[in-house]
């Protein structure tokens, strides 16, 4: 049985009338570098994350580079998020002339532990000689889960940090009833093809209710332009491009009965699961919406499992394999095995299972079943 690890093909022909149909609309207006489009999609998704505003990017990065950027944090500056996240949440603080500094996620969510960030920044005030020069936090709402938002904003205002939440891959996902990305300073999201909503190519998004923020990321992903050729500041190229913002409206429709589809099937494996020994299904967090972008489980021998899996054309992922700050990128911290024990337990154990809205149930059973083979196989050796 063959089960891709997504398949963004079977969701394009589901759609594919209405995608062509705006493309169309894209070329006929040769609106390709923002405009129209992006601005009718920003509208959108502002309104679906319930933020007032939505400022549309080239990327998830980009977006989190210029939140980060437009808050201030700069060369020298400190910005605390987690190890176990995709590289680019730390290349966006590294990119803005900051450093990194790590706090480890809980056990159960996999996000940034609230009480671990409060245990180090109660140190940090500890220490006396060096200037305080931690700005912000970074939470990573990873896998489609937000992390714990009311003790990480509690902690952050009372240490006078900024927050910029990574929804990179939680659109739509709640918190006690608030969005992803409504809660910080700024949230910023990737419409990578492989999200929950993703783009014909690249494409990003911050929200904020900051009027003047607004206007300020929107001036510096336009070369710092307030009018065409006169230059406030030195910005940069971040623009969405027209075919994307239009392609992503098109999408957004449909994201509500995706998400269902997604949270539907991750039921279904938890069911599946239920009695297999030795795997760990994920735990959704008190009052949050998980939104399933991906569906990760922990397992020992997971590079032997991913392989047997393979070779019945079953294809599985890991996300990620090396936390942040074990990566060569960040050798220069000099942070080594040891020093985040659960994210880097994650990295160890954990492989993400095919997740998409268009799976079927026969495909999930074929994937469970690879699995319980594999286990008794290796019971019975
Ligand atoms: C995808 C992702 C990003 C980066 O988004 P791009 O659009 O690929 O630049 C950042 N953070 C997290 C957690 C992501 O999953």
């Amino acid at each position: 049985m063959n089960v891709q690890f997504v398949d963004l093909k079977a969701q394009y022909l589901s759609i594919r009338d209405e995608i062509l149909e705006a493309i169309q609309a894209v070329m006929g207006s040769t609106a390709f570098a923002g405009g129209p489009f992006v601005e009718q999609f920003e509208k959108e998704f502002a309104e679906f994350c319930r933020s007032p505003y939505a400022i549309g990017v080239g990327s998830g990065t980009e977006a989190l580079w210029l939140a980060l950027k437009t808050l201030g944090i700069g060369e020298g500056d400190e910005v605390i998020t987690v190890p176990n996240t995709f590289i680019a949440t730390a290349e966006a603080i590294s990119f803005c002339g900051a450093t990194p500094v790590f706090v480890d996620v809980d056990d159960k969510t996999y996000t940034m532990d609230p009480e671990k960030l409060e245990d180090y920044l109660k140190i940090r005030r500890g220490k006396t000689g060096s200037p305080n020069r931690l700005k912000a936090v970074v939470p990573v709402h990873l896998y489609g889960q937000m992390a714990d938002m009311d003790p990480i904003m509690e902690i952050a205002r009372a240490y006078d940090l900024f927050v910029v939440e990574d929804a990179c891959q939680a659109h739509w996902a709640e918190y006690k009833g608030r969005r992803a990305g409504s809660i910080g300073d700024a949230g910023c999201f990737s419409f990578y093809p492989g999200k929950n909503i993703g783009a014909y190519g690249e494409a990003g998004a911050i929200i904020t209710k900051d009027p003047v923020m607004t206007e300020r990321i929107r001036t510096l992903r336009d070369h710092g332009q307030t009018a065409r050729y006169y230059h406030e500041t030195i910005g940069w190229n971040a623009r969405m491009d027209g075919l994307q913002g239009a392609v992503l409206s098109v999408k957004l429709r449909h994201i509500y009965n995706w998400n269902n589809a997604r949270i539907k099937n991750a039921r279904f494996y938890d069911e599946l699961l239920s009695d297999v020994s030795g795997a760990l299904t994920p735990k959704k967090g008190h009052d949050r919406t998980h939104v399933f972008h991906i569906y990760a489980i922990l397992v020992q021998n997971r590079d032997a499992l991913i392989a047997w899996l393979k070779k019945r054309d079953i294809h599985c992922a890991i996300h990620y394999p090396v936390p942040v700050h074990l990566q060569a990128a960040y050798g220069f911290l000099d942070l080594g095995k040891g020093a985040f024990p659960v994210s880097e337990k994650c990295a160890q154990e954990v492989m993400s299972l095919p997740m998409f809205a268009e799976l079927t149930e026969n495909q999930m059973r074929g994937v469970v079943d690879g699995i319980k083979e594999f286990t008794q196989k290796k019971q019975g050796s």
